[in-house]
Protein backbone atom coordinates (compact mmCIF):
# COMPACT_ATOMS: atom_id res chain seq x y z
CA UNK A 1 0.00 0.00 0.00
CA UNK A 2 1.05 3.21 -0.81
CA UNK A 3 -0.83 5.28 1.03
CA UNK A 4 0.22 8.57 2.76
CA UNK A 5 1.51 8.05 5.83
CA UNK A 6 -0.07 10.24 8.66
CA UNK A 7 1.08 10.84 12.10
CA UNK A 8 -0.63 13.12 14.94
CA UNK A 9 1.28 16.75 15.20
CA UNK A 10 0.84 18.88 17.93
CA UNK A 11 0.04 22.68 16.87
CA UNK A 12 -0.58 25.60 18.87
CA UNK A 13 -4.25 27.61 18.84
CA UNK A 14 -3.46 31.15 17.37
CA UNK A 15 -6.63 32.08 19.67
CA UNK A 16 -6.04 30.88 23.16
CA UNK A 17 -2.41 29.30 22.76
CA UNK A 18 -3.20 25.90 23.93
CA UNK A 19 -1.88 22.94 22.11
CA UNK A 20 -3.79 20.55 20.43
CA UNK A 21 -3.38 17.24 18.77
CA UNK A 22 -4.26 17.82 14.72
CA UNK A 23 -4.58 14.05 14.34
CA UNK A 24 -3.84 11.46 11.17
CA UNK A 25 -7.70 10.87 10.60
CA UNK A 26 -8.04 14.64 10.72
CA UNK A 27 -5.60 15.33 8.12
CA UNK A 28 -6.75 12.45 6.17
CA UNK A 29 -9.78 14.01 6.32
CA UNK A 30 -8.51 17.43 5.32
CA UNK A 31 -6.61 16.16 2.59
CA UNK A 32 -9.40 14.15 0.84
CA UNK A 33 -11.48 17.62 1.30
CA UNK A 34 -8.42 19.47 -0.11
CA UNK A 35 -7.47 21.60 2.52
CA UNK A 36 -3.93 22.11 2.30
CA UNK A 37 -3.32 24.45 5.60
CA UNK A 38 -3.80 22.90 8.71
CA UNK A 39 -6.04 24.31 11.45
CA UNK A 40 -4.99 27.03 13.38
CA UNK A 41 -7.14 27.10 15.91
CA UNK A 42 -7.76 24.51 18.77
CA UNK A 43 -11.58 22.35 18.63
CA UNK A 44 -12.84 24.89 21.57
CA UNK A 45 -11.67 27.60 19.57
CA UNK A 46 -12.91 26.37 16.76
CA UNK A 47 -16.40 25.47 17.73
CA UNK A 48 -16.65 29.22 19.75
CA UNK A 49 -15.88 31.05 16.60
CA UNK A 50 -18.58 28.98 14.76
CA UNK A 51 -21.26 29.69 17.54
CA UNK A 52 -20.26 33.39 17.54
CA UNK A 53 -20.46 33.12 14.23
CA UNK A 54 -24.28 31.51 14.20
CA UNK A 55 -25.15 34.46 17.03
CA UNK A 56 -24.17 36.86 14.64
CA UNK A 57 -26.72 36.11 11.96
CA UNK A 58 -30.15 36.80 13.50
ZN1 LIG B 1 -7.82 27.75 21.24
Amino acid sequence: MENNNYEDITLTCKDCGAEFTFTAGEQEFYAEKGFTNQPVRCPACRRARKQQRNNNNY
